[in-house]
C-alpha cells in the first residue's frame, strides 16, 4: 500500500500516540494501532481504530476532567 499523501511512500504497520483536544479536556491515547508513511510521515488508521477512539473519546467527554493518557491496548 502507497501513501495517499505524497503517492511515493511505503505505508507501515506500527504503532503510535494519538492525541486529541476535546472542549473540556485533553486525551492522549498511547500504542494506537496504525499506519505510517516512511518517506512523509502520514499517519492513516484504520476506520475499526477510529471507530474505538471515537467511543473512547465520547466517555472522556462525559468525564471531563482535563487529561486523559490512556494505553489503547488496555482500553480498547
Ligand atoms: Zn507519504
Amino acid at each position: 500500500m502507497n501513501c495517499l499523501l505524497c503517492k511515493s511512500g511505503t505505508m507501515r504497520e506500527t504503532t503510535g500516540t494519538y492525541f486529541a483536544q476535546l472542549p473540556n479536556c485533553y486525551v492522549i491515547i498511547e500504542n494506537v494501532p496504525c499506519r505510517k508513511c516512511e518517506q512523509c510521515g502520514e499517519i492513516v488508521y484504520a476506520s475499526s481504530v477510529m471507530e474505538k477512539i471515537d467511543a473512547m473519546l465520547e466517555r472522556f467527554e462525559k468525564i471531563a476532567c482535563r487529561v486523559f493518557i490512556m494505553d489503547y491496548s488496555t482500553a480498547a
